[in-house]
């Protein structure tokens, strides 16, 4: 193990403590990279919360209480958080510390983020591809990152110490670290989360406007593929409406695809044309071969 692997931490500051920050402080208490970790949340409900776990050493009543003194600072809340938050810390930032993100979009994060952190702070844009539709910090576990990739997305004048650093935390949580540009991470996950998502918000929301018996009937006999589309549907609401809004260019680029891809579909069921579902039903399979050959299905 390199000695930046082995370096802990001395100060980590959570900012939002929900799935992805109490992942991450359960797993910095388990490979010991701090000596202290400090959460702060938006509600004294999830303060106690966090606290009553016992993943964290103490938790704060301010974002600012929280980064002061910190070498590291995590923001994990809803991405359109993220200004007021950057603001509310900016003036409390050790010289030398670290800010990075979990983020699902890194675009606008940056843009939102990085003119408001002074100078003598390195920023680490980040984003873990691991996450399931539960919230809060009761959610989280230890395992979450296992086996999976996480994704940073480094401005070019970020130190490469810094990013190095954090990517060695991300190593620790078991997962495999990418380097990528912002905006081609922001086109990936479009159609690899965002997308998925959408359809699934969809379909399910189609289900809520049918009248009810016909409702009562789709939930009572819901085969596997409505029910899987309910459990991404079930996402947090305010975490989705977030990335969205902030992904807005790269989520309708693909929406454009993929309408126009559902036309030639409705068009060859419309015309009978079997051999164009059929061929395309198999080119879709070997996609979830190659997912399962690659470790990640
Ligand atoms: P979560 O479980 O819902 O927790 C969100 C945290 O942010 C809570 O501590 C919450 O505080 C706080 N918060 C919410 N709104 C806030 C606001 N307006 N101002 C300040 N704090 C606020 O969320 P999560 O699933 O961990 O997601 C956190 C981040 O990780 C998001 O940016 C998301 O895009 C990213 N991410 C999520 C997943 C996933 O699958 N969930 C995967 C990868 C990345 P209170 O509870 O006190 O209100």
């Amino acid at each position: 193990m390199s000695e930046t692997e082995n370096t802990p931490f001395e100060r980590v500051a959570l900012i939002g403590i929900g799935l992805i920050c109490s992942s991450l402080a359960r797993v910095i208490q388990r490979e010991g990279l701090a000596r202290e970790v400090v959460a702060f949340s938006r509600t004294e409900e999830t303060r106690k919360k966090a606290a009553s776990l016992g993943i964290v050493d103490s938790v704060a009543d301010t974002p600012e209480e929280a980064v002061t003194g910190a070498d590291l600072v995590v923001l994990g809340t809803p991405v359109g958080a993220y200004a007021a938050v950057a603001d509310t810390i900016a003036g409390h930032l050790a010289e030398g510390a670290i800010v990075t993100d979990v983020g699902s979009v890194k675009g606008s994060v940056i843009d939102a983020v990085a003119p408001r952190l002074p100078v003598h702070v390195h920023f680490v844009p980040g984003h873990p591809l691991a996450g399931t539709e539960h919230s809060g910090p009761d959610a989280g576990f230890d395992t979450l990152f296992q086996g999976r990739w996480c994704i940073l997305t480094p401005l070019e004048e970020t130190d490469a110490a810094a990013v190095e650093r954090v990517a060695a935390l991300w190593r620790r949580a078991g997962s495999m670290v990418d380097i990528m540009d912002p905006s081609h991470h922001d086109l990936v996950l479009a159609i690899t989360s965002h997308l998925p998502h959408l359809i699934a918000y969809n379909i399910v929301g189609t289900v809520t406007d049918l009248e009810d018996q016909t409702k009562r009937e789709v939930i009572k006999y819901a085969a596997s593929g409505f029910r899987d589309f309910t459990r991404i549907a079930a996402s947090d609401p305010v975490m989705w409406r977030d990335i969205f809004m902030n992904n807005r260019e790269a989520v309708l680029e693909m929406l454009g695809r993929f309408t126009e891809d559902l036309s030639r579909l409705q068009r060859a069921i419309r015309w009978g044309e079997a051999d164009t579902l059929e061929a395309l039903f198999t080119r879709t399979r070997d996609i979830r071969r190659q997912i399962i050959a690659e470790k990640q299905a």
